[in-house]
């Protein structure tokens, strides 16, 4: 039971600590259940807010919460917000000396800290182990939770170590545990592998509304990114690319165009990724082009558009990238460039991904197999002619009942509907007679009668359907294929020949009872969403001129204070953070706290700056 004390106290951390006036959909629910000594599971979507699900009720434990998360980069950027809004938390990763970390463990022991974030690896070293056996752990987390599953995009055997740590405490602490990726597989196996007792699962809905998505099957990438980025200029924007060596070559080629533009791939030394990534994130370079590992943790509020260079690996990671654009709220694009060389991209990686030392060889196959299913998933989102954003949220195991968003590149175009029956009944003969040999290259040159040596070389003139449909078009016999294939008539081996075969809806098709039809169209131009105020931040977009004058004189003030305190701006004030402060105009401290995102430790730190600015701001247009 929350009495109204606590619900008081809870509020008043919120507005205090974080500067928030409300909770956004979930996050109650779940500090609620943590306070009240259960397990938790929440599944919300990047950029939703987890972060406050359990570092709020982790200052309102009475002991310590250690917080598990994968990655270097995600932990110091949490604890240095952490920092600046006054919570004293420390990280234990391989990013500090031997003697960094005994100095953290001691603090840590002797109560300095309430939130200490610690990498999966270091779970089991001695000297932890030694801290958390003395210590009073109220609440374990895990943070990227999907990381413990086979089933998952990103398993990491080291996160099994956190079940091991559990069991061994001398009091079972709550275990809250939090991720984006929400397949039914994953959310089961997460509860089941860290053995949450009785958890309370919260799944937020998975929609992000202002980001428009679309799908373009491109020949001239290159073409098509530059002509993006010189029609978005001064827009943030993020470029992702399947490999490092794409990333040098789009880069290059922003550059020799004149686009301010960095970069960021594993290629590159510590150093030089730490200086691209604080040029993007402090507003110096608007566009930056980087494979996967950019991003992660990264909270930069007005990325207007994220392009995807190459086909991701799976929807997991896709709605994960796109989902760094427009965390502002504010109307933002997610364009894929799709072209078949991706599958074969993306086929490479995940074989060279079995290299990893960390599995063993039944882990190996396992993920591999997974990783392959995924694939195919992620494909099937690059073809489909219906709503994407139904097919996302469909493949989260949410179903609206909807199926035109209308805010999407499908929805917005034009489609005729093409009766393709004849053509499915050719393919599926075509496939019966091969026997499940062939691939689709090989399928769709044997209905065009194609004069090819290779298939020459596989006998396909003799089959029954050779040729008979010379002169159509290969993209359309394609199509029909991958229609198939998300209708369940057609089924493709999991390996690298992705070898065709007729499926348990095929008989349909055969015996006459079923037509099928496809949307067929060269695309129109999709009719884009309204655009926001140019290379202003989204989140200043209703301000009048004067306004918009404040805002950016408030932006110098913050780029000051951060550059001073090295921390991103962002960290310091969020866009619009600064917005409601141009609409407030606030002149006294308590006005100041009206503010939304200025919590008291924030407005004792920075506080007085802004209302001097403001209060200058005043005095110069006459106020
Ligand atoms: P996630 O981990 O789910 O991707 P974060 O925890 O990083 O998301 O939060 C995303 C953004 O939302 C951050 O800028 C955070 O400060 C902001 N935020 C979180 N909760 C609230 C809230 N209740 N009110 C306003 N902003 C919030």
């Amino acid at each position: 039971m929350i009495t109204s004390d606590i619900k008081n106290q809870k509020i008043n951390v919120l507005k205090k600590v974080f500067g928030y006036d409300s909770f956004r959909p979930g996050q109650e629910e779940i500090v609620d259940n943590i306070l009240a000594g259960r397990d938790v599971l929440g599944i919300m979507p990047t950029g939703a807010g987890k972060s406050i699900c359990y570092q709020l009720p982790a200052l309102m434990l009475s002991g310590i919460t250690i917080v598990v998360s994968p990655l270097i980069s995600l932990m110091i950027d949490q604890v240095k917000a952490l920092n600046e809004a006054g919570v004293h938390a420390a990280y234990i990763n391989s990013a500090l000396s031997e003697n960094q970390v005994t100095k953290a463990l001691y603090n840590a022991m002797c109560g300095r800290y309430k939130i200490v974030y610690v990498a999966p690896e270091r779970l089991e070293t001695n000297r932890f182990l030694e801290f958390v056996m003395n210590a009073d752990i109220s609440m374990i987390t895990v943070d990227e939770a999907h990381c413990i599953s086979q089933w998952g995009q990103d398993f990491r055997p080291s996160y099994l170590k956190i079940v091991n740590l559990i069991k061994l405490l001398p009091k079972r602490p709550v275990v809250s545990a939090f991720t984006a990726t929400a397949t039914a597989a994953v959310k089961d196996d997460i509860a089941c592998v860290l053995g949450l007792e009785k958890p309370f699962v919260k799944v937020t809905g998975f929609d992000r509304e202002n980001l428009y998505f679309e799908v373009r099957h491109s020949k001239h990438k290159d073409a098509e990114v530059l002509d993006y980025v010189l029609s978005h200029r001064g827009e943030s924007g993020i470029i992702y690319c399947a490999t490092r060596k794409n990333v040098d070559k789009v880069y290059l080629m922003l550059k020799k165009n004149g686009v301010a533009a960095t970069r960021y791939h594993a290629g590159l030394d510590n150093d030089m990724r730490r200086e691209n990534q604080s040029r993007f994130i402090y507003d110096e370079t608007p566009v930056i082009v980087a494979t996967n590992a950019f991003g992660m943790g990264i909270d930069k509020s007005n990325v207007r558009y994220v392009l995807h260079y190459n086909m991701p690996q799976c929807i997991e990671n896709y709605y994960q990238e796109a989902g760094r654009a427009g965390r502002d709220g504010a109307p933002a694009e997610c364009i894929l460039l799709f072209s078949p060389q991706d599958v074969i991209i993306n086929e490479f990686l995940i074989d060279s991904k079995g290299e990893n030392s960390e599995f063993t060889e039944q882990e190996k196959a396992a993920v591999r197999e997974n990783d392959i299913r995924r694939l195919k998933k992620m494909r099937y989102y690059c073809n489909t002619k219906d709503c994407l954003r139904e097919y996302m949220l469909n493949y989260f195991g949410e179903y609206s009942g909807r199926h035109d968003c209308q805010h999407c590149g499908n929805c917005s175009a034009v489609f005729e509907e093409r009766d393709v029956t004849d053509i499915a009944v050719n393919i599926l003969k075509t496939v019966n007679e091969c026997h499940a040999r062939f691939g689709a290259g090989v399928i769709v040159g044997t209905l065009r009668g194609e004069n090819k040596a290779k298939l020459k070389s596989y006998g396909v003139s003799r089959y029954s359907t050779f040729g008979v449909y010379r002169g159509v078009s290969e993209n359309l016999i394609k199509g029909v294929i991958e229609e198939m294939l998300l209708e369940g008539i057609l089924a493709e081996s999991d390996d690298m020949y992705h070898l065709l075969r007729a499926a348990d809806e095929a008989q349909g098709l055969l015996s006459g009872e079923l037509r099928m039809t496809i949307k067929w169209s060269e695309r129109k131009e999709a009719v884009k969403p309204e655009k926001t105020a140019k290379s202003k931040s989204a989140a200043a977009s209703e301000l009048d001129a004067d306004g918009l004058l404040l805002f950016e004189r408030l932006r110098e003030v913050r780029l000051e204070i951060a550059r001073r305190e090295n921390v991103p701006p962002y960290i310091v004030f969020s866009d619009k953070t600064l917005a409601d402060m141009c609409a407030k105009r606030p002149r006294t401290k308590e006005e100041m706290l009206e503010v939304n995102g200025v919590g008291e430790n924030k407005y004792n730190r920075y506080g007085k700056q802004f209302l001097d600015c403001i209060a200058k701001a005043k005095s110069s247009d006459g106020r």
